[in-house]
C-alpha cells in the first residue's frame, strides 16, 4: 500500500514495516488484535487492514502508555507512537510479515473500546454462518474476509483496466426499470407518485446495453447489480453482480477472444492456473451427450456413453421398449469401486428423484460376467459388448439408465458429479466454452417454446423451423460452473418479432413490453453481441471458497434475509398508504 498521509492517527501501515525502517519514530493505528503479558511485558498485535504489528510496553520506557496497555482487551482501537526495533533473532516471528520487527510503544491514545466480540478475529476456526452474517463488521476483520474482498477488488480492477486497454465505456444502467427477460420472476416497486404501476429491478442490463449499442457507443462496460426473485437453492443471492459486456461490429470470435484474454489476466492475479488461451470449445449437443450437463466439469472423465445400439435387439424387456418407443440406454463406468448395497439403493433413490424410472448397477467380474440385478436378463454377449462400450475391466461398477434422453442426461450427469473424483495429476482448473446450443426448448407441459438462453439472442437456421432452430450463444464453464454467458444479438427487427412470435408473445404484448427496443432497431442497429460474468461466481471460485457469500460483504442467506438489518422487515402503516398498498 502507498504510505498513508501522516496526520494524527498515523504516519505508517502496521502491516508494511520492515528491518529497514529500525530505529524510526513510528505511529500506527488499529485494533486490539491479540494481547499478551510476558514477565512484565505487554504485547499487543496491532492489526489495520495491512496486517499485523507487535507492540511492546515496557512499564518504564513506556511510562503512562503501560498502564494504559493493562486495560486493553481484544477489539479496542487505538494509536501508538514509538521506536521500532529489530527483535532478537530468537523472538522473530516467521508467520507474519513483519515478524523481525516491533515497536516500543512511548505514546498511546485509546480511540475506542470494545465489548467482547461474539466470536474471535483472531482465529480462523468455523463459525456458524447466521451468526457471522448477524454479525458481519466482526467476521469482517477476520483474515479470511478481507483477503476474499481485497480479492474481489483486484479483480473488479484488473477487469476495469483490460477494458479500457480495449476502448470500452463503463455506463450505468437503470436499477428502477420495466420487466427485463432473463426469465426469472421480478423484484417489484411500487411507484407513490403513479398508484397502481410499478417498476421492476433489472434481472440483468440486458437491453439497455443493446440500445447503448443502437445509440453508438460501440463498446460498453459495467459492474452490474442484477435482481431475480428465486428461490435460492444452491448458492445463488437475490441480488448478484455482474461483469456484463456488449460491442458492435463483432461476431462470436470477437467476444470470446476478448474474454479470454481478459480472464487470463484476471486468473493470473491470484495464480489461478489455468490452460493457455485459445481454450477449447465444445457444441451443446455433445456436452449433454457425454457429460449430461451444458456445463461440464472437465477435470475428470467418467464419461457417459450411449449404448443403445448395443442393446437395440436385447431380449430385455425394459430396455427394449425404452428403446422402442425412442428413448435410448446409457451408461458410467465409475471404476473399480467397492460399494455397498445400501449406497447402490442410495444411488437408485438419487437417479428416481431425477426423474429415471430406475438404475441398473452391475460388477463386472473375473471372465467379464456381471454381478447384477439384470444380469439373468443379458445374454454373455450383450454384457461383454456393453462392458467393451463403457472401456470396462474386472472390478468396475458400471450405471446404466434407460430412459427418454434428457432423463438419462440429466441422472447420469448428476451421478458422475457425485461419484467423479478428480484425479491428483488432472490440470486443476478446466475452462471451456460450450457453443452451438439450441434456440428453443419446447416446454412439455406449457406447451410452448421457452429461449434457451434469452428472445434477443440471434438465431441461426430456418425461422419456419423453430424446433430446429440453433443461436449464437456461448456459455463459459469452468470446472462445472457457468461463470458466464452471452450472444451475438439479432439487430434486425422483422427477426425480433418472429422470435417473439414463436414464443407466443403476440404483436401487441410485444410492442408493450419490448416497443422500445423494436423500435430502437428500426433506426439502423449495427450488428452486436456480447456476454455476462458472474462476478460473485468468478470471485468465489479465484478464492477457493464453496461460496460465493463468502466474497460479498453482505450477502443474505438462502431464504433471501440479511440476518445483519434484518431485511426484508415489516414497513409503517403511512408508507403502505402513501403506494396505496395494502397487505393481503
Ligand atoms: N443478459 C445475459 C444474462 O444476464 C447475458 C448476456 O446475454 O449478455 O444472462
Amino acid at each position: 500500500m502507498k504510505p498513508p498521509a501522516a496526520n494524527r492517527f498515523r504516519d505508517t501501515w502496521a502491516g508494511e514495516v520492515d528491518a529497514s525502517r529500525a530505529g524510526d519514530v513510528l505511529r500506527v493505528s488499529g485494533w486490539v488484535h491479540r494481547r499478551r503479558d510476558h514477565g512484565g511485558l505487554i504485547f499487543i498485535d496491532l492489526r489495520d487492514r495491512s496486517g499485523l504489528l507487535q507492540l511492546v510496553f515496557h512499564p518504564e520506557a513506556s511510562g503512562a502508555a503501560f498502564k494504559a496497555a493493562e486495560d486493553l482487551r481484544s477489539e479496542h482501537v487505538i494509536s501508538v507512537a514509538g521506536t521500532l526495533v529489530e527483535r532478537a533473532p530468537g523472538n522473530a516471528n516467521p508467520n507474519i510479515p513483519t515478524g523481525g520487527v516491533e515497536l516500543q510503544v512511548t505514546e498511546m491514545d485509546v480511540l475506542a473500546s470494545a465489548e467482547t466480540p461474539p466470536f474471535p478475529v483472531d482465529e480462523e476456526g468455523p463459525i456458524d454462518e447466521n451468526t457471522r452474517l448477524s454479525n458481519r463488521v466482526i467476521d469482517l476483520r477476520r483474515e479470511s474476509m478481507r483477503d476474499a474482498l481485497l480479492l474481489r477488488d483486484a479483480i473488479t480492477r484488473e477487469m476495469r483496466s483490460v477494458l479500457a486497454e480495449n476502448d470500452f465505456v463503463d455506463i450505468e444502467t437503470p436499477i428502477l426499470t420495466r420487466s427485463t427477460p432473463e426469465g426469472a420472476r421480478d423484484f417489484l416497486v411500487p411507484s407513490r407518485m403513479q398508484p397502481g404501476k410499478l417498476y421492476a429491478l433489472p434481472q440483468s442490463p440486458q437491453l439497455f446495453k443493446q440500445l447503448l449499442m443502437v445509440g453508438g457507443f460501440e463498446r460498453y462496460f459495467q459492474i452490474a447489480r442484477c435482481f431475480r426473485d428465486e428461490d435460492l437453492r444452491a448458492d445463488r443471492q437475490p441480488e448478484f453482480t455482474q461483469l456484463d459486456i456488449e460491442m458492435s461490429f463483432i461476431e462470436e470470435d470477437d467476444v470470446i477472444s476478448l474474454m479470454e484474454g481478459l480472464m487470463e489476466r484476471v486468473f493470473a492475479i491470484s495464480g489461478f492456473p489455468v490452460p493457455p488461451t485459445p481454450w477449447p470449445r465444445m457444441g451443446y449437443d455433445e456436452a449433454i451427450l457425454r457429460f449430461g450437463t451444458d456445463r461440464p466439469d472437465m477435470r475428470f472423465g467418467m464419461e457417459i456413453h450411449d449404448i443403445s445400439s448395443v442393446l437395440r435387439s436385447s431380449e430385455f424387456q425394459v430396455f427394449r421398449s425404452v428403446l422402442d418407443s425412442g428413448g435410448v440406454v446409457r451408461g458410467i463406468n465409475v471404476g473399480p469401486r467397492e460399494t455397498p448395497r445400501k449406497e447402490l439403493d442410495d444411488l437408485t433413490e438419487q437417479a428416481k428423484r431425477g426423474g429415471a424410472k430406475g438404475l441398473v448397477w452391475a460388477f463386472v467380474q473375473a471372465g467379464g460376467v456381471w454381478r447384477s440385478p439384470i444380469a439373468k436378463f443379458l445374454s454373455d454377449e450383450e454384457m461383454a459388448d456393453v462392458s467393451s462400450a463403457l472401456g470396462a475391466s474386472e472390478g468396475d461398477l458400471l450405471l446404466i439408465v434407460a430412459d427418454r434422453a434428457k432423463v438419462a442426461a440429466d441422472v447420469l450427469g448428476t451421478l458422475r458429479l457425485r461419484l467423479g473424483k478428480i484425479a491428483s495429476h488432472a490440470p486443476t482448473h478446466v475452462p471451456l466454452w460450450v457453443v452451438d446450443f439450441p434456440m428453443f426448448e419446447y416446454d412439455e407441459v406449457e406447451n410452448r417454446f421457452d429461449a434457451i438462453h434469452h428472445p434477443f439472442t440471434a438465431p441461426l437456421g430456418d425461422l419456419d423451423d423453430p424446433a430446429s432452430l440453433r443461436s449464437r450463444a456461448y456459455d463459459l464453464v469452468v470446472d462445472g460452473s457457468e461463470l458466464g454467458g452471452g450472444s451475438i444479438r439479432i439487430h434486425d427487427p422483422a427477426v425480433q418479432s418472429r422470435i417473439f412470435e414463436i414464443l407466443g408473445i403476440s404483436a401487441e404484448e410485444a410492442q408493450a413490453r419490448f416497443g422500445f427496443l423494436l423500435d430502437a432497431l428500426k433506426y439502423g442497429a449495427p450488428p452486436h453481441g456480447g456476454i455476462a460474468m458472474g462476478l460473485d461466481r468468478v470471485a468465489a471460485i479465484m478464492a477457493g471458497r464453496d461460496s460465493i457469500r463468502d466474497v460479498i460483504a453482505f450477502p443474505k442467506t438462502a431464504s433471501g434475509s440479511d440476518p445483519l438489518t434484518g431485511a426484508p422487515a415489516e414497513v409503517d402503516e403511512r408508507q403502505l398508504l402513501e403506494l396505496g398498498l395494502k397487505l393481503a
